[in-house]
């Protein structure tokens, strides 16, 4: 067990939030983590601020489709001295790449000027909207430390994973460990 506490940081790019919410799975066993480990920043809590420092550990759920998502994971790379991608979608694209196969184009389209529900006519262009990217995974955008499949990965292996990190072992990512039981 390390003195000084370890710091993780979270975030979510392209997916359901399910990954995050297998983390909460961990149920009481937050209690430990929560004693080797500070939380720095979560999307699903009011800590949104990760330290311009960094952090030890950052985890990133999702795939990256559009530049407001390549942004985040950049920075987090830029602030994590170990990045996790945690679920299929980080790993190796997973869902939200299934629209790769579709032309962004007809879809926009679609969606902005031939919905019922389209305001004036037209794909959104301010320059201060995310861009529109193909769906990739993690490691196509910046370096990955730890891969954490599974859709979502179960909690034990999230568990398994942070522990190991926080206490300064490599994680071994067993078949078992990962299978949903
Ligand atoms: S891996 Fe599965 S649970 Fe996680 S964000 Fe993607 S679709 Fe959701």
């Amino acid at each position: 067990m390390t003195s000084k506490k370890v710091t993780v940081a979270s975030d979510w790019l392209a997916g359901c939030a399910g990954c995050h919410m297998s983390f909460l799975d961990i149920d009481e066993r937050l209690v430990n983590l929560i004693q080797l480990a500070t939380l720095t920043a979560t999307p699903i809590t009011d800590l949104k601020h990760p330290s311009e420092q960094g952090v030890d550990v950052g985890i990133l759920e999702g795939a990256v489709n559009n530049s407001a998502g390549e942004a985040v994971a950049k920075r987090m790379r830029e602030r994590s001295k170990i990045l996790i991608a945690l679920g299929d979608c980080a790993v190796f694209g997973g869902i939200p790449t299934m629209r790769n196969r579709g032309c962004r184009g007809d879809a926009l389209k679609r969606a902005y000027i031939e919905s019922e529900s389209t305001v004036d006519g037209r794909v959104p262009d301010d320059p201060e909207l995310a861009q529109m990217q193909e769906a990739r995974p993690l490691d196509q955008v910046v370096a990955v430390d730890v891969y954490l499949p599974g859709c979502p990965p179960p909690a034990d292996a999230i568990f398994h994973v942070l522990t190991s990190l926080v206490e300064g072992k490599k994680p071994q990512l067993t078949g078992k460990l990962l299978d949903w039981h």
